[in-house]
């Protein structure tokens, strides 16, 4: 049965609003693109309402700038304990939203319950320094919230994505207005709910959906934001950090994706890479940004491992995301399941080998065979640009070196990983591959604990760990004279 839509309208200071001007778009399902709620559509005055909110909020007598930092990571801790109460009811919403299977979905939302608490840890262990500084001063550091902040999200993992974003602004104390992505807005409308039974005061946390172009532009265009947290495509990124600089300096922090390779050294154990390789590009139909789209596999091992990994995708389970049997839903919308398929007529075009997959499944919903590509080049477009699909891509190489050259020939700088049972080759790519999360004999192992992002055109600073707090924070030095003699 779908679950109840208990929030369709726009949160400002903790009440639930219409937009200004009336408008509402629908959200769909899409497993069968049925449309399961219609939700207030936000635009320039709905920012600005909301903005203007966060800025109250963030005034230095408000009640959130006067709370002491332990009480704010005990708002934090009580956050993560109605989000493990709810834990059946977000994930359902994710799924019917969002097309991430829900066994997949309730790992992540628990994943998000343990990001809040490692923020909440956080929010009183924020500290400056003494420092000595020369002459008969006494000098010391105080880090501060930046202000208000702007978290524009994506589609592709809304719970996690919003719950590291405002809990990790919320940790630095910092208030916010929040933009979920225009297709799934549900899920940051019924954590923007909790956040308020959880007792965090009116406009600290703001949720305005809406649409990119005009909710999101207002947003980062906004005089009175300071920070701009985004996660989503490299060409929108752009944009912002342009928009960023426009009416006053906000800082960015921009996550963007990537075309992460995995590599496969021949002394490898097959049995753990071939089906960690398919899970790195398959699970989630590989609308993941950390997805390892470029895989490659070293030539003793090649016609092997290809063989093992078209078995594997020919016995992917794709199916309704509600039913635990499914390993695969459905592309999040039609749009996104069209570019997909088109780059797997490109892939077939350019010269690349589909062995398996790639079609189109059905004719209600936006499903998608996973697809398995050999002799793939570095030159073609599969290998280059971010698909956001369940599309393999294998390579071949013959020596360290080579892949490690190969691995760094883009402009992304995401993720990266390595099959290997030589400690000299893991030590070897890690230090030199051009990433900023890289797995040895693993994949997606992720943990609040650790800075998240990545280099080159994959974004600028980091979520999760300590990285990610600091970006919210100014630092401010203060110099104290002190007489010369007592
Ligand atoms: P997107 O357009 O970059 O959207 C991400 C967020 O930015 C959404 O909330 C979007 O609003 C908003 N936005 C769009 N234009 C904006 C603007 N001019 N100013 C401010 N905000 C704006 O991504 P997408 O359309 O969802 O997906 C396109 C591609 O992005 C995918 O194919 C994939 O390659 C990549 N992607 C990457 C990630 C990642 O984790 N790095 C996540 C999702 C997508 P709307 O919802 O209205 O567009
Ligand atoms: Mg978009």
């Amino acid at each position: 049965m779908a679950p109840e839509i208990k929030y369709n309208k726009i949160f400002i200071d903790n009440q639930w609003v219409d937009a200004v001007n009336g408008k509402t778009f629908e959200t769909f399902n899409p497993h069968d693109g049925a449309t399961i709620a219609t939700v207030a559509e936000g635009d320039k005055e709905d920012i600005n309402a909301a903005v203007q909110s966060a800025k109250r909020a963030f005034h230095r007598n408000s009640e959130w700038r006067l709370m002491d930092a332990s009480q704010r990571g005990k708002l934090l801790n009580k956050f993560a304990d109605l989000v493990d109460r709810d834990l059946d009811y977000l994930s359902e919403l994710e799924t019917y939203n969002n097309g991430m299977v829900l066994t997949t979905c309730r790992a992540f939302v628990g994943a998000a319950a343990h990001h809040i608490r490692y923020n909440a840890s956080l929010a009183d262990k924020i500290q400056g320094n003494t420092v000595p500084c020369d002459g008969d001063v006494f000098s010391y550091t105080l880090k501060q919230p930046v202000g208000v902040c702007g978290l524009i999200l994506p589609w592709n993992v809304p719970v996690l994505m919003f719950i590291s974003k405002v809990t990790t602004a919320l940790a630095a104390g910092c208030t916010m207005v929040v933009k979920p992505a225009e297709q799934t807005p549900l899920s940051a409308l019924a954590l923007a709910a909790l956040l308020a039974e959880a007792g965090v005061p009116p406009g600290v946390v703001n949720v305005v959906p809406g649409f990119g172009e005009t909710a999101g532009a207002a947003l980062t265009h906004h005089p009175d934001v300071a920070l701009i947290s985004f996660t989503g495509s490299l060409e929108v990124g752009k944009l912002i950090q342009q928009a960023a600089g426009t009416n006053n300096l906000k800082r960015v922090v921009l996550e963007l994706g990537g075309k992460s390779p995995l590599v496969i050294m021949d002394d490898a154990d097959l049995n753990k890479a071939v089906p960690y390789a398919a899970q790195a590009v398959f699970r989630h139909q590989g609308q993941v940004c950390i997805a390892a789209s470029r895989l490659f596999v070293q030539a003793g091992i090649y016609d092997k491992f290809v063989q093992k990994a078209v078995e594997i995708a020919k016995s992917w389970k794709l199916g309704n995301p509600v039913l635990e049997t499914s390993q695969n839903g459905p592309q999040i919308d039609e749009t996104m399941m069209n570019k997909v398929l088109g780059y797997i007529e490109k892939g077939k075009s350019e010269g690349a080998k589909l062995l398996t997959g790639g079609k189109r499944v059905g004719t209600t919903g936006f499903y998608i065979e996973p697809a398995v590509f050999a002799d793939v080049k570095d030159d073609m477009t599969i290998a280059k640009e971010e698909i956001f699909g369940p599309v393999q891509s294998i390579l071949k190489f013959e020596t360290l070196e080579e892949a490690i050259d190969r691995a760094n020939a883009t402009n992304y700088g995401l993720a990266a990983g390595i099959f290997t049972s030589s400690i000299e080759s893991a030590l070897q790519f890690s230090k030199h591959v051009e990433a900023g999360i890289i797995w040895v004999n693993t994949y997606f192992q992720l943990g609040a604990q650790l800075p998240f992002g990545g280099f080159k055109e994959s974004g600028i600073g980091r979520e999760g760990g300590l990285d990610a707090v600091n970006s919210y924070l100014e630092v401010k030095s203060v110099t104290i004279s002190l007489p010369k003699k007592v």
